[in-house]
């Protein structure tokens, strides 16, 4: 789950409060490339009784494919991991003042002035944070748009960036006491052929586990998932990838369980 500390809409207070009371009682912060709120999410989840579950989503680099992995269970006052992590959040920090002159040069008015506001409680300023913006601007009608027109590869607001190695965030959160899980192997736009190569990779390189259950993903999806999990030896998680209230088609709480075929990724922390 994102909080604005990244681009999730909610306060870490709130978004545990109402993880609760949605009946939640344990959950990860997976915030991109910070770890800075899975302490005041133990704060506030304590007295609910919720367990918090340390919690980062890395962005990578494969084969030329952006891809993510979710760091679980590092110990999150790791001053090597908080390193790394504060490196990254520098480049998005420079990548997002360079998608905004983009995003101007392009013609866009104001929206420096709205990025800046949608940013103001991130360390991990993202292009959700963008689009966001550039809805506010009226320059787009949503935030889809935003990626098709301006955001997503290809386009004027785009800016490429190195994010590191796919092996190299695998080791960062196993230097960091974490288990490494391959985050939404299906939004990716992969064949399947590069699907199952990602996951042969990402095993060889340490890899522990693989996203099973996912927002929006139907029987067939999560069967695949399974079987794919089951033939790389990748232990199963469940990932909501919750980013707050705008996301009407997901509620807190709402995932399916792990099948019980799958081993859970948690039995190793
Ligand atoms: P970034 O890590 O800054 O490149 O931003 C990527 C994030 O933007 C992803 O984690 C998604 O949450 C979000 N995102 C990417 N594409 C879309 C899209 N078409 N519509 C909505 N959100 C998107
Ligand atoms: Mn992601």
């Amino acid at each position: 789950m994102h909080t604005n500390l990244s681009d999730g809409e909610l306060p870490v207070d709130s978004l545990v409060q109402q993880a609760a009371a949605a009946g939640i009682d344990c959950l990860a912060i997976t915030d991109h490339d910070s770890v800075g709120n899975v302490g005041q999410a133990r704060v506030v989840a304590q007295p609910l009784g919720v367990k918090v579950i340390s919690g980062v989503e890395l962005s990578s680099q494969w084969d030329g494919q952006e891809v993510h992995v979710v760091g679980l269970g590092m110990d999150e006052h790791d001053i090597t991991f908080g390193s790394r992590l504060l490196a990254v959040q520098q480049q998005r920090q420079q990548r997002c003042s360079k998608i905004v002159s983009r995003l101007e040069a392009a013609g866009c008015e104001d929206v420096a002035q709205q990025v800046a506001i949608e940013t103001r409680d991130a360390v991990s300023p993202g292009r959700l944070h963008v689009a966001r913006a550039l809805v506010r601007t009226g320059a787009v009608k949503n935030i889809n748009q935003a990626f098709n027109r301006y955001l997503s590869r290809g386009q004027s607001g785009y800016v490429p960036t190195r994010w590191p190695e796919l092996a190299e965030v695998i080791q960062w959160v196993h230097e960091a006491g974490g288990v490494a899980v391959l985050a939404h192997l299906t939004k990716y736009r992969l064949s399947r052929t590069k699907q199952r190569r990602l996951a042969t990779t990402f095993k060889a390189a340490g890899g522990d586990g693989l996203e099973v259950i996912i927002s929006g993903s139907n029987k067939t999806d999560r069967d695949y998932m399974l079987q794919l999990a089951k033939s790389h030896d990748l232990k199963g998680s469940v990932g909501s990838d919750y980013h707050g209230p705008s996301q009407r088609w997901l509620k807190l709480g709402q995932l399916e369980p792990l099948p019980d075929q799958c081993d859970p990724v948690w039995a190793l922390l």
